[in-house]
């Protein structure tokens, strides 16, 4: 068990105190920060301008530990899913914790030239929306800072690509471990941390409305999204429990409040189900709702999860969705389905942490 210190729990600012409690000049703590995001080291010992005597000191009273990769699975459209084997917390409890290497782009020779990192925020969710395999095992616990970042610093590791975006929409609901996904998006967005922008950091949410009001005030240094999957209140009902204490009148104020704040839209994601979410009364409900909010929708076909009672409709009704909307003037993107055979696409992760039948599992 994991006793100490662990130095990627820590933003800059709670570093540079650290260290001078504990006896170093303030600028020491921004110096171990720099090493630990801009210059990647591994331990102590690669952290050269430090003096032997501090970089044992260090070593002495704290770590530098990441996660364990545990099985990583590559998709045959270049997509890779890693799960985590983190340390068990203070109570002894660990789980398995998917992230995604998802390719974006591609140059000349067709290489994969800007890629996406999907992060989780906590092992299981207590959410429970009933389209997504996330919230089907056990609940298990909040991940720490640490163990959010870790998954960058792992994926980078790993691959030896760079990160253009993350998006936090893997497994968890990231409002509900408020204080440790907060502090992994300033870590992320600090200058002398991964440097990462509002605009390439985007954080989903499910749309807990006091969480969000606290969001705003708190200015994350992020973008928006919120899960709507429905503007009919019975039907998010049905997809999301939560809709039942989050109402979408009062999810929507929030949403507007965001936009008027950061002058940034929100993006509205809605997964496509067959027969639930997916005829012209419901592309003229969503429009209605989205009416006078700086949004765009992402559009997502439903991948499959075994047990659930889901379908992705067919081709035809999904562009038809998509055009009624355009036509309505609003702004839609319609995702590309990415990682379906490893079950790392949107609403798969977690799924008993097994590829679907005919995965390519590459070898650690
Ligand atoms: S969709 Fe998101 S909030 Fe809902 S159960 Fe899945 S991980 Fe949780």
């Amino acid at each position: 068990m994991e006793s100490a210190v662990n130095f990627y729990d820590h933003t800059r600012e709670e570093l540079v105190k650290l260290l001078a409690e504990w006896g170093s000049p303030r600028h020491t703590g921004a110096q171990v920060f720099r090493w630990l995001y801009q210059k990647r080291a591994r331990d102590f010992g690669e952290m050269t301008d430090l003096s032997k005597e501090l970089r044992r000191e260090l070593a002495s009273k704290a770590t530098l530990s990441t996660l364990t990769l545990h099985t990583r699975q590559a998709s045959q459209d270049g997509t890779v899913k890693y799960l985590w084997q983190p340390a068990p917390d203070s109570a002894g409890s660990t789980a398995l914790v998917e992230s995604v290497l998802i390719p974006m782009a591609r140059d000349e020779e067709g290489e994969p030239s800007r890629y996406t990192a999907c992060l989780s925020t906590q092992a299981g969710c207590r959410m429970k929306c009933t389209f997504c395999a996330t919230g089907v095992p056990k609940f298990r616990r909040n991940l720490t800072t640490a163990e959010i970042t870790a998954q960058i610093v792992g994926m980078e590791r790993d691959s030896g690509v760079p990160f253009n975006n993350i998006v936090v929409m893997g497994m968890g609901e990231p409002m509900d471990n408020y204080e440790n996904t907060e502090k992994a998006m300033r870590i992320l967005h600090d200058p002398e941390g991964l440097n990462l922008g509002r605009r390439r950091i985007t954080v989903s949410t499910s749309g807990l409305i006091d969480h969000l009001e606290r969001f705003i005030k708190d200015d994350w240094p992020v973008s928006l999204a919120v899960s709507l999957h429905s503007a009919d209140p019975e039907i998010r009902d049905r997809l999301m429990p939560i809709n039942r204490s989050n109402p979408l009148d009062k999810l929507y104020k929030v949403m507007r409040r965001f936009t008027f704040v950061r002058r940034l839209p929100v993006t509205l994601e809605y997964i496509l189900l067959k027969d639930v979410n997916d005829r012209p009364e419901d592309a003229e409900k969503l429009a209605a709702y989205c009416k006078d909010l700086l949004c765009k929708v992402n559009l997502i076909r439903y991948n499959p999860v075994p047990t659930l009672p889901f379908e992705a409709p067919g081709e035809d009704r999904v562009m038809a969705f998509r055009d009624d909307l355009k036509r309505r003037g609003m702004k839609v993107f319609l995702r590309e389905r990415k990682g379906v055979d490893i079950a790392a696409a949107c609403g798969q992760l977690g799924f008993e942490n097994t590829p679907l039948p005919g995965a390519n599992v590459a070898p650690l």
